[in-house]
């Protein structure tokens, strides 16, 4: 049985698909006018590890996710401006070609973390058409009306408006949405945005209520729909999107058809860093890239964030995300110490501990239970080598940190160890220090005999130097390890 916390109900309920063995799930994509930082991809890890977890339990999964590339604006009142039509301001492009850029380099990001490929990707772009005929629909059945700047959706019409919503999300929304003159509630929304009369807009189209472009709503309830049908089973994003995105998808869709839009509700929780909150408008975002220049493996992110539960808030800083790289260069060695173990039968313990994962990861995504318990298994002296490999690449399913694509050179580890990442941002840990410059190397040996002599002034003189050639210096406790700084390909 599989059990999943359902913002619906604000309780853990059991997993019922509407088709057996199948799961529909739908998941809010990105908004493409800048790079995704990574407390944008820790909802996308979340999102991945269901979908793992329920193939793990034999559904096929069908999966959902758009893009979007327009009417996100800038105020959850809908009187900002569109983020993309900002952002290609802001950058002299075409809105077009900011959307394709950022779109690429976001399924790069995905790629780099492991994250599975949606079933189908829809951009809302490409779906005006259907938009503007569930807005027709909103209007024939009397849920619509017109002010000056667009066509919005009266959500004092619905009886159970805001039913995603808890005591946190009613006090939210006063922080969130302002009172605008003309709208007849606060929380009603833009369905159809007119184009500003004093300003040419790249992306607009005709409609039934004049030249605009559509609210940001509006289209993820039609690409869940003409893809899953009503109702579907799961629809994910970020917990912020409970008091007003999913809030007014599922407006729209039962006004529209009468139906429960999907049964269950899942929202991953926030990456925090010191001054509260990840995001772009404050000014306190790390991005893959950040990360890939840092010597750090994308993977080593989706570590930290399997090790916290997705509905437990989550800490950013440098000392985590080292620490989880540290964790998993472990695990990856541990692999492949393991990897080469002549086979031997699998026993009762080793069916217990498939037993064991299965139930956490069944329970609403345990899965910081599920890596705690794979440490055990690699203490447990009771187990053979082999077992222990096998339930590894087993539970890497869910997991997806590549397991089997490592290969650490661990053959008779000298003096240097040298610690980066390749192009796919799989960590290497090898001796083979053919690949450091010469300069690097007699530097670096200076710098162990500067160290040997006590003369430590030396020492950090040559750790900057070495620094700024590119190259990091660390001092375990019988080794020197180095590690490329990797400057993004350009
Ligand atoms: P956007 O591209 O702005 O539409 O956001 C994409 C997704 O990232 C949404 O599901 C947001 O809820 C989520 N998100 C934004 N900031 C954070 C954060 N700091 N931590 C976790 N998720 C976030
Ligand atoms: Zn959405």
């Amino acid at each position: 049985m599989i059990k999943f916390y359902n913002t619906l109900t604000k309780k853990k309920e059991e997993f019922k698909s509407i088709e057996p063995q199948k799961a529909g799930i739908y998941t809010c994509g990105p908004t493409v006018y800048w790079f995704a930082h990574v407390g944008n991809l820790r909802t996308y890890i979340f999102e991945d590890i269901l979908k793992r977890v329920l193939s793990y339990n034999g559904y096929s999964v069908k999966h959902i996710m758009n893009i979007t590339d327009v009417g996100h604006l800038t105020s959850d009142s809908d009187s900002g401006e569109d983020k993309l039509e900002k952002g290609a301001r802001q950058e002299k492009k075409s809105v077009w070609d900011i959307a394709n850029f950022y779109t690429e380099c976001f399924l790069k990001d995905l790629k780099l973390l492991n994250i599975l490929d949606p079933t189908v990707l829809v951009k809302a772009t490409d779906t005006i058409k259907e938009q503007i005929e569930l807005i027709e629909l909103l209007e024939k059945k009397g849920f619509t009306y017109t002010i000056s700047d667009g066509v919005y959706f009266d959500t004092s019409k619905l009886e159970k408006y805001g039913k995603l919503w808890g005591e946190k999300e009613k006090t939210e929304l006063r922080g969130r949405i302002e009172e605008v003159a003309e709208k007849k509630n606060p929380t009603d929304f833009a369905l159809w945005k007119f184009s500003p009369k004093n300003e040419q807009r790249q992306m607009e189209w005709n409609s039934p209520w004049g030249v605009g472009f559509p609210g940001w709503h509006t289209e993820c309830v039609v690409m869940s729909i003409e893809n899953l049908g009503i109702p579907f089973d799961i629809h994910c994003g970020g917990i912020d999107h409970v008091s007003i995105h999913h809030t007014n998808e599922i407006a729209q869709a039962e006004a529209a058809y009468e139906k429960i839009m999907s049964n269950y509700w899942m929202h991953g929780e926030f990456l925090n860093v010191k001054e509260g909150k990840m995001s772009k408008s404050l000014g306190n975002i790390t991005t893959i890239s950040d990360l890939k220049n840092k010597g750090i493996s994308p993977l080593a992110y989706r570590y930290q964030c399997l090790n916290t539960h997705y509905r437990q808030k989550m800490n950013f800083s440098d000392e985590s995300i080292e620490f989880s790289q540290n964790t998993l260069e472990k695990l990856y060695e541990r692999a492949s110490e393991l990897k080469i173990a002549p086979k031997t039968p699998l026993t009762k313990a080793s069916e217990e501990y498939e037993k064991q994962f299965l139930d956490f990861i069944n329970d609403d995504l345990n899965i910081p239970s599920a890596l705690a318990l794979t440490w055990d298994i690699l203490k447990d002296k009771e187990l053979s080598d082999y077992e222990k490999y096998s339930l590894l690449i087993e539970f890497d399913k869910v997991f997806g940190l590549r397991i089997t694509d490592i290969d650490f050179n661990k053959k008779d580890l000298g003096e240097y160890i040298l610690k980066t990442i390749n192009e796919e941002g799989l960590p290497i840990l090898t001796n083979n220090i053919d690949i450091v410059p010469e300069e690097i190397i007699a530097m670096i040996k200076e710098r162990v005999n500067a160290r040997n002599d006590k003369q430590w002034g030396l020492a950090d003189e040559l750790r900057e130097r070495i620094k700024q050639k590119g190259w990091l210096v660390e001092d375990s406790e019988n080794q020197t390890i180095i590690k490329q700084i990797k400057k993004e390909d350009a």
